[in-house]
């Protein structure tokens, strides 16, 4: 029986690197996320090269309930359900506590926290009525511990790891593991983005954020690459990871080793 996967925010980075790896499998996939038309088609139309299932795109921005509550319901549909839910969709936004716009404390927790509560609620059910599901979190290394002017980032990752533990000890009898990764720094989109507003924020300059922010808590000295996180999501998608479930696990070259 051909599975479906649902991945949040992945037009772009991990997101996207997963979505590819689990089209391998022949999956089902229904990507999301945001992007300009043509991109999304060509994102599309390149993952749908990779399996054999149908592939889609729907636009629900995970800041909004309603929309999320139309991806679920389309999803149900279509497919029956999801097999697979991968939360992946994340914002960031770096200031001082004092400083930190409140729209933007808002749209952090929205996105990268209550998202996850939206889509996890909707694709239980189904889950649960074919005794399986996988459900990962993609959270963060700030899910276990602290940078500074990431407030409203840190609490959600946080926050999505505490919900990672309650849901998998409600469906643990339901043949579903509900887990979260986090990682370290991926050079992603996101990653990119951060690196003029924390120079700005700190006064200095891009290079010295590269090396003595960013690498400097991760011992390896090297950024994760996207399809290292896809790998892992896959293993904790498969069978042989039955009983991993409740847990996170990190991948992110020993800084929280430290
Ligand atoms: P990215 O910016 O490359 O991709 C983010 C994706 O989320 C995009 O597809 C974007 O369109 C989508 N998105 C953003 N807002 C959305 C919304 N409101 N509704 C729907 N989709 C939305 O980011 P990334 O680095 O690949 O990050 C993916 C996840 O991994 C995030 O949850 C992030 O917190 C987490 N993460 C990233 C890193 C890293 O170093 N890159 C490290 C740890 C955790």
């Amino acid at each position: 029986m051909t599975k479906t996967a649902v991945i949040t925010g992945s037009t772009s980075g991990i997101g996207l690197a997963i979505a590819r790896a689990l089209a391998k499998t022949g999956a089902n996939i229904v990507l999301n996320g945001f992007g300009a038309p043509d991109e999304i088609r060509t994102v599309t139309d390149e993952v749908a090269g990779l399996s054999s299932g149908t592939v889609l795109h729907h636009p629900a921005d995970m800041t909004k309930p309603s929309e999320i509550a139309d991806m679920t319901a389309m999803v149900a549909d279509r497919f029956g359900g999801a097999d697979l839910l991968v939360n992946n969709a994340g914002v960031q936004f770096v200031e001082k506590i004092e400083d930190f716009p409140v729209e933007q404390w808002d749209r952090i927790i929205a996105v990268n926290l209550s998202s996850s509560f939206h889509t996890i609620r909707g694709a239980i059910p189904p889950m649960k009525k074919k005794g399986w599901g996988r459900i990962i979190n993609i959270a963060s290394a700030h899910g276990l511990v602290a940078s500074p002017f990431k407030s409203a980032y840190v609490a959600a990752k946080h926050g999505i790891m505490g919900l990672t533990k309650t849901v998998a000890l409600e469906v643990a009898e339901s043949g579903i593991t509900v887990n979260s990764i986090c990682p370290g720094y991926v050079l992603t989109p996101l990653v990119e983005k951060q690196i003029p507003d924390q120079a700005r924020t700190r006064g200095i300059t891009e290079e010295q954020v590269i090396n003595e922010v960013m690498l400097k808590g991760q011992p390896t000295k090297k950024f994760i690459t996207v399809e290292q996180v896809a790998s892992l999501a896959l293993y904790l998608a498969s069978d042989d990871a039955a009983q991993i479930t409740g847990t996170h696990v990190s991948m992110d070259g020993g800084w929280t080793a430290q």
